[in-house]
This record gives structure tokens, C-alpha cells and sequence, in this order.
């Protein structure tokens, strides 16, 4: 028993070695990876239920890092998050994601908004608003393109700040979303105090709805919810036909998953627009 204890301990020692390891590693590429320009943006489709077109797409951030490859986000936002970085790449996926939609349409494709997430270390910083309003202009995007994805616990810490400053995007044509629905505490009634225009079911509920009757009662009364508050409602990570079904049939709006597509390059989503066209 106590060698057993005594590998037990070594065991949590050396995996949390490997994780302050992988941490030092990631603090330490990202801090020149905006000017190495490693950054790129791949775009996730949001499929309209009703008529099967794209609705929108959202800009997925990923990290190529010549050492450790290909970095997806949830390697990396947090840490970026902890130490303050992801106000600049923040910024940078929000000019980037305007150039690219303005880009899109001066080649003759479909109009249709892309959709950013906004960390919420990013949303507090002073001037961020019109960091917005700057990065639409700097693109020549008119502001309807653009949508931001808020997270639930962005949205209810400062609940009277964050709305005034959603007031603002909003009045300036900006679309928002609340995004991951479900995951946080949101307070009912602190809801319908801002003004979304979209609500994004996190995919966890849409991966258990059709396992039993409680997950589905879940999903159907987020869709009513998100209806009465005067949302489109968004599903996210619909993986199968099943899935699909289910939500069409409970006036689910638009879906976003797997089943569509994966988050793709820059090409790829010029051709799936073109396709639209
Ligand atoms: P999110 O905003 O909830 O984005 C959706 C995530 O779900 C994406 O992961 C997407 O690839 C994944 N996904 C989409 N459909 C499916 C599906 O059918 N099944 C499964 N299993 N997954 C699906 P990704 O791109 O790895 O991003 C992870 C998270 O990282 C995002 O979650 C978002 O919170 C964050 N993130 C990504 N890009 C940015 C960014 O530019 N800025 C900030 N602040 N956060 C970002
Ligand atoms: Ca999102
Ligand atoms: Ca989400
Ligand atoms: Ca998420």
C-alpha cells in the first residue's frame, strides 16, 4: 500500500509536470505568433432549416505553430485568456474576419454575416466598441455582416455594463449572439434584458438529446425559451440526421455542426459560398 501510494504520487506529479510543461511551451510561442503572422481563420457554416442555405458563418481561430503544428483553440484561448494575449488576437480575428467577409462579397459572393467570438477579457477592455465600429470601417464591411458571440458567464458579470455596450453595437447594426446557451448561470430574468438577435445552444445538449426524454424537454423548452426572449435559435454540434430531425420538428432555426460541415480554410468557404450562389 504504500508503494502504491508512493507511484500514485509520482504518477500526479509527472502529469502535472506535463501540464505546467505544455503551459511554459504555449505562454512561450504565443508571444510572437501575431507577428510571425501563424494566426489563420477557418469558417464553420450555419445551415437555415427551413430552406437548407447557408445563414452564416462563424470564424473558428487556429494556431499554426511550426514547432507543434497545427494548434486548436482549446489548446491555446485559455492560456491566452490568463495572460492577457487574447486582447490582441482578439483584435486581430475581428479585422481579419471583416476584411475577409468585405473580401468574400467584393467577389461577387452571397452576402452573408460572419460570425467572431469575443473572450470576455476582450469585451472589458475600454474602447472596444470601438474597436468594432473601427474594424468594420477599416474593412468597408457594413455592420450587418458581422455578428459577435458572447458567452453566457461574459454576460452576467457587470450585467448593466455589458448591455449598455451591447446597446451600442446593436444601434450601430452589429447582430449578437449568446453563445454555449446552457453551460453558464444565466438568470433568467437577467435575459431578456439584452439585445440578442441569436441563441446558440451548446452542442452538449444536442450530443444527449436523443438519449432520453429529459434531454429532449431540455432542448425543446431552450428553443421556446429562446423564442420568447425574440431569438433565432442556433443549434450547435448536430452531428446526425436524427439530431436534425428532431430540432426541425421543434422549430429549431438554423444548425451548425459536423453533419454540415467542419469549421475549413479560407478556399473551402469561398466555394461553399459559391455554391450558394
Ligand atoms: P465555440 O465558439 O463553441 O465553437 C464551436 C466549436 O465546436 C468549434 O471548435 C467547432 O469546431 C466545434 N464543432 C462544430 N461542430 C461540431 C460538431 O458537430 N461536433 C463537435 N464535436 N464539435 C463541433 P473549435 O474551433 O476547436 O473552437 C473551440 C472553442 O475555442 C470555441 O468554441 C470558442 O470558444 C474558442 N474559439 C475559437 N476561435 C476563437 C476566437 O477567434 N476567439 C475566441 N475568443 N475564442 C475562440
Ligand atoms: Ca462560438
Ligand atoms: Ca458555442
Ligand atoms: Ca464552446
Amino acid at each position: 500500500a504504500k508503494d502504491g501510494g508512493r507511484n500514485q504520487l509520482q504518477f500526479y506529479t509527472s502529469e502535472m509536470n506535463a501540464r505546467v510543461t505544455e503551459r511554459t511551451l504555449i505562454e512561450g510561442h504565443l508571444r510572437n505568433a501575431l507577428s510571425r503572422g501563424e494566426f489563420v481563420l477557418y469558417f464553420q457554416p450555419r445551415i437555415d432549416c427551413l430552406t437548407g442555405r447557408v445563414a452564416g458563418l462563424e470564424a473558428l481561430i487556429r494556431w499554426l505553430q511550426p514547432e507543434l503544428g497545427l494548434v486548436q483553440p482549446d489548446r491555446f484561448i485559455g492560456v491566452a485568456e490568463e495572460t492577457g494575449r487574447i486582447v490582441e488576437i482578439g483584435e486581430w480575428v475581428l479585422v481579419e474576419a471583416c476584411r475577409q467577409a468585405r473580401a468574400w462579397q467584393d467577389a461577387g459572393l452571397p452576402r452573408i454575416p460572419v460570425a467572431v467570438n469575443v473572450s470576455a477579457r476582450q469585451f472589458r477592455q475600454a474602447g472596444f466598441v470601438q474597436e468594432v465600429f473601427g474594424a468594420l470601417e477599416a474593412a468597408g464591411l457594413p455592420a450587418q455582416y458581422l455578428e459577435l458571440e458572447l458567452t453566457e458567464s461574459l454576460m452576467m458579470q457587470n450585467v448593466d455594463g455589458v448591455i449598455a455596450a451591447m446597446r451600442q453595437l446593436k444601434e450601430g447594426g452589429v447582430r449578437l449572439s449568446i453563445d454555449d446557451f446552457g453551460t453558464g448561470y444565466s438568470s433568467l430574468s437577467y435575459l431578456r434584458r439584452f439585445p440578442l438577435d441569436y441563441l446558440k445552444i451548446d452542442r452538449s445538449f444536442v450530443r444527449d438529446m436523443l438519449h432520453d426524454k429529459p434531454g429532449e424537454a431540455i432542448v425543446r423548452s431552450m428553443i421556446t425559451l429562446g423564442h420568447s426572449l425574440g431569438c433565432r435559435i442556433i443549434a450547435e454540434g448536430v452531428e446526425t440526421r436524427d439530431q436534425l430531425g428532431y430540432l426541425t420538428r421543434e422549430g429549431c432555426d438554423e444548425i451548425q455542426g459536423f453533419l454540415c460541415s467542419r469549421p475549413v480554410p479560407v478556399e473551402a468557404a469561398a466555394e461553399m459560398l459559391h455554391a450558394e450562389s
